[in-house]
């Protein structure tokens, strides 16, 4: 594992490439970023992986004992198009480590990242059969993955429609372990108290990065009254100066939407935020002559049931909502059948612990977002799936504990 994770870092830049061609991701970033973190993790695993102990057990009635953690057996992975190489790493490095085998379906629309890392590993001379990955369609190569009778667990990402098909394929096949990563509509939560300009950089960035295509973006922005008029002033401006672009342009910070289905997705919901009434705060329309290009976008005005407050998106849009108390900012924050992710911006403890405390949501950041690392567990509470990605926690879901029980002494057992 060492030597597969050196070879994916002395070809980060070609793998970044890999995925900006395949879905517009912003070369620069995939670069310092994304593929960068993915080796962070695939390292972490590295180093876990003779690090898996079992305990040993003082029993009742003169027996002792021991637990073994075993491999759970074949692990298939469904992986989504918008973190291609982020995901494949992620996944594949904690069931190699618990010593499983894998079959691995990248999303139709990026396979390129995971066929190249496949490669590395077998020139870094990981076995033949252990890292297998299948490219094809969701309802045919995914299926036949879900539902296999030899597949002992099937790790998911992407959305909740497809996740239920998936946990409803394990049920009538052979009922193997099912973890799921799913969508998200994410607040983040902005307090009196703080600095504006830094809150909305955060804000913008936890919004817009990756193109909005990402499941934990911070799509849903409440900023208390106290500072919501300068916030919003100030939000619109500085969402003007993010640079919409070809992702192997050095000054993008945006790149395309990812294929035509999503980017026809995400104007119908412009669509549907202007109908419904929301007020278009700036952005709002295909960019560039070619390609599938969409500005940031930001509304104002949004009640908690327009479609643009309650669905995921997956794109550049954003609503900004006024609130008052830090109870309605909780109520209104929870409103959402989605936990995955949120963000608190306050410099008072206190509200930070409450606040933190009553999301419902798989990870909370206070005064940052999208902070993420190896050793830290990351997934859903509600819609947003079950199951963690990273730290130890990612390890154990490709695990499966053995009791060896014994008699201490010559005995009736
Ligand atoms: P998104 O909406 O983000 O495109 P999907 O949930 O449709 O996400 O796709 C994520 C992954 O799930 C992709 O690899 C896709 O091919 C796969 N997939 C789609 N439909 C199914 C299905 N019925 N069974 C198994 N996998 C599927």
């Amino acid at each position: 594992m060492m030597k597969f994770v050196d070879l994916v870092e002395q070809h980060l830049d070609e793998i970044a490439a890999l995925d900006a061609l395949d879905v517009g991701k912003v070369l620069s970033q995939g670069k310092a970023r994304e593929v960068p973190f993915g080796i962070s993790v695939l390292r972490y695993y590295a180093g876990a992986a003779d690090k898996i102990h079992g305990k040993t057990l003082k029993l009742a009635n003169q027996l002792q004992g021991y637990t073994l953690y075993e491999p759970i057996g074949v692990v298939g992975h469904i992986i989504p198009w918008n973190f291609p190489v982020g995901m494949f790493l992620f996944k594949v490095g904690p069931s190699m480590a618990a010593g499983c085998t894998m079959v691995v379906k990248p999303a139709e629309q990026s396979p390129l990242s995971a066929l190249y890392c496949a490669h590395l590993a077998k020139l870094a001379g990981v076995p033949d059969g252990v890292i297998n990955v299948v490219t094809g369609y969701g309802p045919t190569a995914g299926a036949a993955i879900s539902s296999h009778m030899d597949i002992d667990c099937v790790s998911f990402t992407g959305s909740s429609e497809v996740g239920r098909l998936i946990m409803q394929a394990a049920a009538t096949s052979n009922l193997k372990s099912v973890s799921l990563e799913l969508g998200g509509k994410s607040p983040l939560i902005v307090f009196d108290d703080v600095d504006v300009d830094s809150a909305v950089n955060l804000a913008l960035m936890g919004g817009f990065a990756n193109k909005g295509e990402y499941c934990v973006c911070s799509s849903r922005i409440f900023v208390q009254e106290g500072i919501y008029d300068e916030f919003v002033t100030k939000i619109a401006r500085n969402s003007k100066g993010l640079t919409v672009g070809d992702p192997f342009e050095p000054s993008t910070v945006q790149g395309p939407q990812a294929d035509k289905a999503q980017y026809e997705k995400v104007l119908s919901y412009i669509e549907h935020g202007k109908r419904q009434g929301a007020t278009l705060l700036t952005g709002g329309n295909p960019c560039r002559e070619k390609g599938y290009y969409i500005e940031p976008t930001i509304f104002t005005d949004v009640k908690d049931d327009m479609l643009i407050a309650t669905d995921e998106i997956f794109g550049p849009v954003m609503c900004v909502i006024k609130f008052k108390t830090i109870e309605e900012a909780i109520a209104r924050a929870n409103s959402t059948r989605y936990g995955l992710a949120a963000g608190i911006v306050t410099k008072d403890l206190n509200i930070a612990n409450t606040v933190s405390r009553s999301i419902r949501a798989g990870i909370v950041w206070i005064n940052c977002y999208l902070a993420f690392d190896a050793d830290c567990p990351y997934g859903g509470y509600k819609m947003s799936g079950f199951g963690r990605e990273f730290g130890m926690e990612a390890l154990y879901k490709y695990l499966q504990v053995k009791s060896v029980v014994t008699p201490v002494h010559n005995s009736p057992w």
